[in-house]
């Protein structure tokens, strides 16, 4: 896979309802763009790729409108809202095949964008994949923060691989890129794909500041969902869970028939509540077993309907057209 040193560079940018900054967002992003074509770090042809995610806003007018004005804006808009995931995923895919790396931010700018130029050298020193992590991020609300980091740490216990703080700001290689288009999923959590893709991947820090105008798009709601696809497309171990709290019923029913019959020897109970209590608790104990039995294979299905690439090649060693001896 040859790479060039001066990348085609696509920033694809989410926008659900954004009037109220995309002006300010196209003439940043532009100005970047220029000054790092400038210094031969990007190539010339990289442009910005707004995402119109089924705005109710004039943000499609605006793209429109910015479009003219600069050469470097580009917009896609997508017949309806998709939300955040799938809108970045549509832009990464109009993007793929042009693109030698796109880089994802949200509209509102509030990463660092200094950190573009960082990941633009990750990327020529060789690196797939360059996440944007949050260094501080004393700009996004009190409960937004530990919600968030609480959630990092809930995913990490359950086994799940996903870079620490690490939301959607990062750039993606086109070999990265063309992998993760390998993933048919809808339920999209893509910082949990992409840890999964296995190609080349380092970090670098970012400051996270206010939104300068508009408000959040990420409603409470937004946010359940985007953490429950987080944890829910990437394992099933709270059926195994089930399957445990089987045997461990088995257990208490086991240690319940000790007590019963004691009792019963010792003439302690009152007709019919000896074999009511054991059956209560080995019939709990079987169906919870036999739920997390049939759970197991439930996950299997879940597993193999996701239809996600076994593996991705990295490099390739293969001599062409040999001429053959006779
Ligand atoms: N966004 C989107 N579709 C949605 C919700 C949000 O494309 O359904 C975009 C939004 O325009 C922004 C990015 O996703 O560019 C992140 O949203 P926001 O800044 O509101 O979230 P926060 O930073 O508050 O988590
Ligand atoms: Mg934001």
């Amino acid at each position: 896979m040859n790479r060039p040193i001066v990348p085609k560079l696509v920033i694809v940018s989410p926008c659900y309802n954004e009037e109220a900054i995309l002006a300010y967002s196209a003439e940043r992003l532009t100005s970047l763009l220029r000054q790092l074509v400038q210094q031969a770090k990007i190539a010339s042809e990289s442009y910005i790729l707004y995402v119109n995610d089924g705005s109710r806003d004039r943000t499609w007018e605006l793209i429109e409108e910015l479009h003219q004005r600069y050469e470097e804006v580009n917009g896609l808009c997508l017949a309806g809202n998709v939300g955040h995931q799938s809108a970045i995923m549509a832009g990464m895919l109009e993007a793929v095949e042009e693109a030698d790396a796109v880089i994802t931010i949200d509209a509102d700018l509030q990463d660092d964008l200094a950190a573009i130029e960082t990941m633009i050298d990750r990327y020529r020193e060789g690196y797939d994949v360059v996440y944007g992590v949050k260094k501080t991020r004393e700009a996004d609300p009190w409960l937004k923060r530990t919600t968030a980091l609480a959630f990092y740490r809930l995913q990490s216990a359950m086994g799940i691989r996903a870079v620490y703080n690490h939301a959607d700001f990062r750039l993606l290689s086109q070999a990265a890129l063309r992998a993760l288009a390998a993933y048919p999923e809808r339920n999209l959590y893509l910082r949990g794909l992409i840890a999964q893709l296995g190609f080349p991947a380092t970090e670098v820090d970012d400051h996270i500041s206010a939104r300068v105008a508009g408000s959040s798009k990420y409603t409470v709601r937004k946010m359940l969902i985007l953490a429950m696809d987080g944890i829910t497309s990437f394992t099933t171990r709270p059926i195994s869970w089930i399957i445990a709290m089987g045997f461990l019923s088995l257990l208490i029913s086991v240690a319940m028939a000790v007590y019963v019959l004691v009792s019963y020897v010792e003439h302690r109970s009152v007709p019919g509540w000896a074999s009511l209590m054991l059956s209560l608790w080995f019939i709990g104990s079987m169906l919870l077993f036999s739920l997390g039995v049939v759970g197991q294979y439930i996950g299997k299905i879940y597993m193999e309907v996701k239809a996600r690439p076994r593996y991705h090649i990295a490099k390739q060693l293969k001599h062409h057209d040999r001429p053959t001896e006779h």
